[in-house]
């Protein structure tokens, strides 16, 4: 498979066989990538940030370390990693809600509606929508145990790859956005890329 661009605010759903890898590409460095991984077989079971941050004791994903289900399976394992710095755990995506709250027009992008159109396109139902793996999202845990939004750490082509342990969807969103500078300074949604690798 040649690499698919996923145009910044779109979301983009793949179905990864046990074993398969994608690598997700920051192209431009700056843009945050909403990540969710359904089981195929039951799509009740879902990559969960909060099974996993309890499986690993840790807040952030580590390298070389699997993410767990929401029966502690393993289910996608974060085999590289160019980035040096977190990969947020703490935040729900982004949502129609939350662009009420910022007094956004109706009909503004979210993260959300781009993970259920995704797992719909793919020819899945969805009837929640978990938390996230908020690819290279920096958001910092303070001494005070505070956290806040910062620009991006990440570098032009920055990659991930995740591979499959088990036959999974997974689902992308480059995050819409573009009221505060969780994408950059600039406030501009872009582009990445993704591609399924051995
Ligand atoms: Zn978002």
């Amino acid at each position: 498979m040649a690499a698919v661009e996923i145009p910044g605010g779109h979301g983009l759903a793949l179905p990864l066989r046990a074993g398969q890898a994608v690598r997700v590409v920051n192209t431009h460095g700056t843009q945050v990538v909403d990540t969710w991984a359904l089981a195929l077989g039951d799509t009740s079971e879902y990559l969960s940030v909060e099974h996993t941050r309890r499986m690993q004791f840790s807040l952030f994903p580590k390298l070389g370390e699997p993410f767990y289900s929401n029966r502690r399976t393993k289910m996608l394992l974060l085999e590289e990693d160019s980035f040096p710095g977190q990969h947020d755990t703490l935040f729900a995506c982004c949502d129609k809600w939350l662009y009420q709250h910022y007094n956004c027009a109706p009909g503004h992008r979210s993260c959300r509606d781009n993970f259920l159109q995704a797992v719909f396109a793919a020819g899945f139902d969805a009837t929640s929508v978990p938390n996230p793996v908020n690819l290279w999202m920096h958001i910092p845990v303070h001494d005070s145990a505070r956290i806040s939004i910062e620009t991006p750490l990440s570098r032009p082509g920055d990659h991930v790859k995740l591979r499959a342990l088990i036959d999974t969807l997974v689902v992308f969103s480059a995050c819409p956005m573009d009221v505060v500078p969780i994408n950059g300074p600039d406030l501009a949604p872009k582009p990445v890329h993704v591609e399924v690798v051995g």
